[in-house]
């Protein structure tokens, strides 16, 4: 029984990678100095894996960007307008790709299985001349080597590599992405070889497609490819590595009768090993640097450096070396029952009311379109009304203040006075460019998700608790550690006084229960779903305080609910069920007159359109300004359900000023399949990231355009 790691985190336990890359790109450093800080985290991380006594460590396993870019870059498969003429890929081509140059944008970038992490999407079509171009995992393994330490090279599986990419643009809509398996194929038996050549035993491919629903002429396409290379890897031992989930029956056949493979998942060759279910990447990196968490909570969690040491512990155990890892596994023991037992994690209260939810549904009384009804009386609405999804330019004086408050440095009054301050310098402007829907701009908040974790128990926050994001960006989730509940409101005091401010409605801004879970590392003792009905009660207590304190339009973001989706078609429905569900519950509670809201980061959610429905909010915002074409489906159905709805009508992340008139034919189109008394008018996302000389002029053309189609009407 021995131990193996699928992979590890690059970023470094102080997110060093990320530093050295930026200051690289920045033009503050040069290319050698950040090769060393790349040199020396993977040789910290290697002797570290060694040192613990890990049998089977990866190499190639690091990036400076992104494992999939590397295997672009690997194959040769440069999209041709980065200019590159052959020979080995240095940074600039990489970098390149990446990240745009200034004169050609980056290849796209999506979401890694159902993580947080992104990968450059391969632009491939028939026309493409791979050819070997990086020798990373080859350079890695014997950059190891000479310091001592025996890996396992990694490599992304052919297929699976094929299957993550896209056509290129103008690719013939015919063309077939596994057709260019025999091209790439000769390639990685060049790879093979040379890693047999410089002394590697083992080698790892990671085809982690085999997860997910796959047709027989994709599962054939993994038979056929490991045939081909069968005679290359004679002399190697080959794991066939997936993650994320577990495989189907029928990849399980295919996995199980591929040519020259050794062995897959935890059975290496005819032995069983311990091992990580999935690269470490996707966790933070080292407990021991978190300085502001208690002895007790730490004791109840593990971050990468810590999870090879308990692999490295399993394995001992399994292979009858019990007593070496006694004291480890007491130690265990003792931090699983005092988290069991703690009132810090179980909060009798809560447990009951979530239970109390069961079986139950919970459903506003009265149907949406005499909500509408309702509601409009009360606010008193044009047609086509103007709004905003809630936050506003966040500006470096506004940073400077939050910071010095959590530091301490200015008092509560004057984080207060300059808080109020800013709400009403936006509720001016927004008054100004008659708006008729305000928001008070989220100044006080950094996060969507962290604003509510810090004020709802049962979280915890890190200092160094990173996970890649993409690039040399990286995320710090909350750790949701036990039961969740609300001590006091955590919005009103904010929501209240913006409305003091203005006479028109004020919009309450609260991000979603399921949106809170999806962005947090959540604890494993009970279901998630569990978890999120918890999350939902807290969210239901802040809408019945809003409400009370008068506000009659609350938002409640679901900016994630679209990528907890599982991997698999066969998991949807029921994650679906108790996504909505636990939406519904946080606003089940109020008056038909209170208009619930929910805002969308995303468009293409034809597949699940029922249960965008399903949520019964009032208004629906969703981004749009992508995607026109697949959301008619989405409208149509809308239009049946009666729900206002605001397809953003301009594109907040570019800092482009869209006119009036390109704003009016927007408009004129959605209204050619949605009534008008149902369309809202708003840009695409929050305003956070832009700056007021952009959102002022687009807001203002923004509203101009609804005014001038309610002449046309
Ligand atoms: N209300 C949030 C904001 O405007 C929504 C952010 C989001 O959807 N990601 O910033
Ligand atoms: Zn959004």
């Amino acid at each position: 029984m021995a131990s193996h790691i699928v992979g590890y985190p690059r970023m470094g336990p102080k997110r060093e990678l990320k530093f050295a890359l930026e200051s690289f790109w920045d033009g503050k450093s040069s290319a050698e100095d950040l090769k060393k800080v790349a040199a020396d985290l993977r040789s910290s991380i290697w002797k570290q894996m060694a040192d613990v006594g890990i049998k089977y460590i990866p190499s190639n396993t690091f990036s400076y960007y992104d494992q999939v870019l590397d295997t672009t870059a690997m194959l040769g498969a440069v999209p041709p307008r980065y200019g590159w003429n052959g020979g080995e890929i240095g940074f600039d081509v990489y970098f390149s790709m990446a990240r745009g140059n200034a004169s050609v944008p980056a290849m796209e970038m999506t979401k890694w299985f159902d993580t947080n992490y992104h990968y450059i999407v391969p632009e491939l079509g028939p026309d493409v001349k791979f050819s070997y171009a990086s020798h990373k995992a080859v350079d890695e393994y014997k950059e190891a080597k000479a310091l001592g330490v025996d890996t396992f090279p990694v490599l992304i599986g052919p297929v699976s590599y094929l299957l993550l990419s896209k056509p290129a643009k103008g690719v013939d809509k015919s063309f077939s992405l596994l057709s260019l398996l025999p091209k790439i194929l000769p390639i990685y038996k060049e790879v093979v070889t040379e890693l047999k050549g410089a002394g590697a035993s083992w080698i790892q491919f990671d085809e982690p497609l085999l997860i997910m629903d796959l047709d027989a002429q994709k599962l054939q396409a993994f038979t056929e490819a490991y045939s081909e290379l069968e005679s290359t890897l004679s002399g190697v031992n080959v794991v066939v590595e997936t993650y994320f989930a577990d495989v189907t029956p029928e990849a399980y056949k295919t996995l199980a009768s591929l040519k020259g493979v050794t062995g897959y998942g935890s059975l290496l060759a005819d032995k069983l090993v311990v091992s990580t279910s999935c690269s470490l990447l996707h966790t933070a990196v080292d407990l021991a640097n978190e300085t502001k968490l208690d002895a007790e909570l730490k004791s109840w969690l593990a971050f990468a450096a810590q999870k090879i040491v308990e692999v490295n512990a399993l394995a001992k155990a399994l292979a009858g070396q019990k007593d070496e890892v006694h004291a480890f596994f007491s130690a265990n023991a003792a931090a699983q029952a005092s988290r069991k037992s703690s009132p810090r994690v179980t909060n009798e209260g809560v447990q009951k009311a979530a239970a109390a939810l069961k079986g139950s549904d919970h459903r506003r009384a009265t149907n949406v379109s005499a909500r509408l009804d309702a509601q409009q009386k009360k606010l008193n609405l044009p047609i086509l009304p103007t709004t905003t999804i809630g936050s506003f330019p966040q500006t470096v004086e506004l940073r400077r203040v939050r910071r010095e408050y959590k530091a301490n440095k200015i008092s509560e009054e004057e984080y207060v006075n300059s808080i109020k301050e800013e709400i009403r310098k936006v509720v001016k402007l927004q008054e100004e460019l008659d708006i008729d829907v305000l928001v008070h701009g989220e100044p006080e908040r950094n996060d969507m998700v962290e604003y509510f974790g810090e004020q709802l128990s049962g979280f915890a926050f890190t200092v160094n608790g990173w996970v890649q994001s993409y690039g040399s960006r990286c995320v710090k989730p909350p750790i949701i550690y036990g039961d969740v509940s609300r001590p006091k409101p955590m919005t009103v005091f904010w929501s209240s006084t913006a409305q003091s401010m203005t006479s028109r409605p004020m919009k309450g801004m609260l991000t979603g229960p399921v949106t809170i879970l999806n962005w947090s590392f959540v604890r494993n003792d009970q279901p998630r779903h569990e978890t999120c009905y918890q999350i939902a009660l807290a969210i239901k207590d802040e809408v019945e305080d809003l409400e009370k304190a008068g506000i009659n339009v609350i938002q409640i973001d679901e900016a994630a609910l679209r990528e907890g989706l599982p991997l698999r078609k066969s998991e949807h429905e029921f994650y679906l069920k108790w996504a909505v569900h636990s939406f519904r519950i946080t606003n089940v509670g109020v008056q038909d007159t209170t208009q619930i809201h929910t805002h969308m980061c995303y468009s293409n959610f034809n597949d699940i359109i029922h249960s965008i429905i399903d949520m019964d909010a009032d208004v629906i915002t969703i981004e749009n300004s992508r995607s026109d074409e697949k959301l008619l489906s989405v409208f149509r159905e809308g239009v049946k359900y009666g729900a206002g709805i605001g397809p953003g009508v301009y594109d907040i992340h570019s800092p482009r000023i869209p006119s009036t008139e390109e704003i009016a034919d927007r408009i004129r189109k959605m209204l050619a399949v949605l009534e008008s008394n149902i369309l809202w008018v708003n840009p695409d996302c929050g305003l956070k990231t832009r700056k007021y000389s952009e959102v002022q002029p687009a807001l203002s053309n923004m509203v101009a355009a609804a005014k001038q189609l309610r002449q046309e009407l």
